[in-house]
């Protein structure tokens, strides 16, 4: 008698051979899965039919910024600069850990929903150390499976205005590690999280810092992962202060290799993709969020090509969204659009990213990322009884340019159901989104007129809302 057994019309396994099994079944014991296969005669404490249901390894995030699931919707069609100087930061840099536990048990609910069972969140928003505590805390709760990046800054945050009032994140660099140090113990390994160490970005944090992280990282086996040539602005800031690329300055300190994983990765040079391949460095690409921004496009063919790891992430706000499935299609869309070329990048190599490609990206592919016997059972089930998925064709291209996280019928992590016939068991809904909602008000109203100007802005006579205000005296104290 095992735990769990479920069947459906087919099994994507995303096992090293690829196999798609037909009417296949996936039995759990334990947590793990113990066999893949078609009329496995096992029996089964719990059994889950769906007919018309196929099942595949859950969604991996591999970077996001949980803090702002609670902000979206109030500054937006901004670049980079504004939209975290005048809308961003007015917001977070009140943020107490009532609000990351609400904004994180609202991220989780929409990631659990659309199909995500792993998620990497860069936490850096430590305006109150005990934030990231409340957050772990939370998608442990949620039955997540979590990497959490704890946050180094000691500089200021994407940019040089560091004596702003809104620069609340920022702490020492003996401070930052001792409390890392702390978490680390509170967390790594602890049921379903890992910790991984995290720069913002080379311009957030000094070099003494820099260096002080990868060793601390050293000490306790730890992945050091950092936003990298995010932006074009940060290949002409490192360019400035320590004459080289962005990409090249990460590895100078020591970030490459593989337990560094890099988000974005943009702006890179073709010396730095090779950097990247030889060290054996991970990616985690965002398209949806560089797009929306206007960061540009990573070349993430080039990247595939030289075999670098990559996994996909929404990132935060920016993205405004938590379904993996629209960044998946979008990470296809972008590279065919912009190589004017159908066969850039394929469907099956969006679902690895999602999948194994994400796991790898985390080096948690020994454990996660494909339906194998041996490994943590971590799926979902996606009902292909619908108009815009009618089945007989082939799964791949149906799910990556059909597939929406609202297919998700079931959500299995660790062996536990957690969400069943689209009801998510972990978090009670309706209570998530009041408190949401009531935390986001009452952040509206800790915030400055900057933020409330941006709400109040009449819809634009031409151009984004913001510009119209424009000329008026910004809050912030650069
Ligand atoms: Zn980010």
């Amino acid at each position: 008698m095992i735990d769990l057994l479920v069947t459906g019309a087919a099994v994507i396994t995303m096992d090293p051979a690829r196999r798609v099994l037909e009417g296949g079944q996936v039995a759990v014991d334990g947590g793990e899965i113990v066999a893949v296969g078609r009329d496995l005669g096992l029996e089964a404490r719990k059994a889950i039919h769906a007919p018309h249901g196929v099942i595949l390894p859950g969604l991996i995030n591999g970077h996001t910024h949980i803090y702002q699931a609670l902000i979206e919707g109030i500054g937006y069609d901004m670049h980079f600069d504004p939209w975290n100087w005048r809308f961003l930061f007015p917001l977070v840099s009140r943020m107490v850990p009532e609000d990351a536990e609400v904004s994180a048990e609202l991220a989780a609910l929409e990631m659990l929903r659309s199909g995500t069972t792993t998620v990497s969140d860069h936490w850096y928003m430590h305006t109150d150390l005990e934030n990231i505590y409340r957050v772990t805390e939370t998608l442990d709760r949620a039955g997540l499976r979590a990497q959490m990046v704890y946050g180094l800054l000691d500089r200021t945050f994407a940019g040089e205005r560091s004596q702003s009032e809104f620069m609340t994140m920022i702490h020492p660099a003996e401070t930052l590690l001792a409390e890392a140090r702390r978490y680390v113990g509170a967390w790594h390994g602890k049921h379903r999280t890992t910790v991984a160490l995290g720069p913002g970005s080379t311009e957030d944090i000094s070099q003494d810092l820099m260096m002080k992280t990868v060793v601390l990282a050293r000490e306790l086996g730890l992945n050091v992962s950092t936003h990298a040539a995010g932006w074009i602005e940060i290949n002409a800031y490192t360019l400035r202060h320590f004459g080289e690329r962005d990409l090249e300055h990460l590895n100078t300190m020591g970030l490459t290799g593989p337990r560094g994983v890099f988000f974005h990765a943009v702006w890179l040079s073709d010396r730095e993709i090779e950097m990247l391949a030889q060290t054996g460095s991970k990616v985690v690409h965002c398209p949806l969020a560089n797009a929306y921004l206007g960061y540009g496009i990573a070349p993430l063919t080039r990247l595939l090509a030289r075999g670098v790891p990559v996994g996909l992430g929404t990132d935060g706000a920016a993205s405004y969204t938590y379904d993996l499935w629209e960044v998946g299609r979008a990470a296809a869309i972008l590279q065919k659009a912009s190589r004017l070329d159908g066969e850039a990048v394929t469907a099956e190599e969006v679902l690895t990213m999602l999948t194994i490609g994400g796991a790898r990206a985390l080096g948690l592919e020994n454990q996660i990322g494909s339906i194998e016997p041996g490994k943590r059972a971590d799926f979902i089930v996606m009902d292909f009884d619908q108009p815009h998925l009618l089945p007989g064709g082939r799964f791949a291209p149906k799910l990556v340019y059909s597939g929406r996280g609202s297919d998700v019928t079931h959500a299995v992590i660790d062996g536990q159901v957690v969400m069943e016939d689209r009801r998510v068991k972990t978090l009670d809904e309706s209570r998530v989104m009041s408190r949401a909602l009531e935390a986001r008000r009452d952040l509206i109203a800790r915030a400055g007129q900057e933020t409330r100007d941006l709400l109040a802005a009449p819809w634009p006579t031409s151009g984004p809302a913001w510009r119209s205000l424009a000329g008026r005296k910004s809050t912030e104290a650069g």
